[in-house]
């Protein structure tokens, strides 16, 4: 048995993943506020307490985790989401107490690992994974395995250049692929021509985009916004293409929810738009399926 640890900003997941990669038990928590201010020790304190109880009625071989932010040599670099600014070695302090080899992995890379072993991109040898949300991430996979980018974490899509002189992005640079193609710079975009507040949520911009017809009084606002998104989305995309040429691609992320409305409009876009080198009649483009299981079953691959 493996276990397998979702780290996120205000919850933890641990899973033990049988050898069949399904999870046959999981403990959850939510991280309080009060506890997010002593974030590591709350961390730590969690997963050695959850794991010395998961390892009285299973055989533990290897912990692996799944970690929001710029992972290197296990070692966690920064985490925008944990608060985390300066380096912080998690694997070593889990190692140390629990006597079990332990991994540490970027969020994106292990939902890539996992939907491509048995999610939406099981069974395709070269695919890209794109977890679509706040920001762009994600993963190539050749043959089962992670591209090696060496000592740098590598693939950062929601970073690549999309505009000269564009919007400046929290990376340093200007006109960065996810200022402009996230879902958040898409919610954002469709609060701003429809004139929301910041607490309305996807799941009201999702209603108003699928009741988005000719007739009503917003349409070609909406119309143009979700446009300029797609546009850009296929832009990023349809340069990773060129590169890699993956037999399939898997979005992740809160683009999931919106799949109805976008999903088909965007492969339109990359195959007919004379954004490809080479005809992509073929290219398939699926939705991830393994939802919050994703984390923590990546985590125990590779
Ligand atoms: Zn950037």
């Amino acid at each position: 048995m493996k276990i397998g640890i979702d780290l996120g900003g205000s919850h933890i997941a641990i899973g033990v993943v049988n050898n069949e990669n399904k999870i046959i038990e999981k403990k959850e928590k939510h991280l309080t506020n009060e506890e997010k201010r002593n974030i590591k020790e709350n961390i730590e304190k969690y997963i050695i307490e959850s794991i010395n109880e998961l390892k009285t009625k299973n055989s533990i071989e290897s912990i692996g985790m799944s970690v929001p932010g710029t992972i290197c040599e296990n070692k966690i670099l920064k985490s925008v989401n944990l608060g985390i600014k300066e380096e912080y070695n998690l694997q070593e302090k889990i190692e140390q107490k629990l006597n079990i080899p332990t991994k540490v992995k970027n969020d994106a890379k292990c939902a890539a690992l996992a939907e491509n072993k048995i999610g939406c991109l099981k069974g395709i040898n070269r695919t890209l994974f794109i977890t679509l949300g706040t920001g762009i991430g994600g993963a190539i996979i050749i043959n089962g395995k992670l591209l090696d980018t060496g000592k740098y974490p590598g693939i950062e899509i929601g970073h690549m250049i999309v505009e000269k002189n564009g919007k400046k992005c929290k990376c340093g640079k200007q006109g960065c692929l996810e200022q402009y193609a996230s879902m958040k710079a898409l919610k954002n975009n469709l609060r701003k021509e429809l004139g929301l507040t910041q607490k309305t949520r996807g799941e009201e911009l999702l209603r108003i985009i699928r009741n988005n017809k000719e007739e009503n009084e917003n349409y070609q606002k909406i119309e143009s916004t979700i446009e300029e998104f797609i546009e850009y989305l296929a832009i990023g995309i349809s340069n990773l293409i060129n590169i890699f040429e993956p037999e399939a691609i898997g979005i992740g992320g809160s683009f999931v929810y919106f799949e109805d409305v976008l999903l088909e409009r965007l492969r339109k876009k990359i195959v007919t738009d004379k954004l490809l080198f080479n005809n992509r009649e073929d290219l398939k483009i699926f939705s991830a399926v393994l939802e919050n299981d994703a984390g923590i079953i990546g985590a125990t691959l590779e």
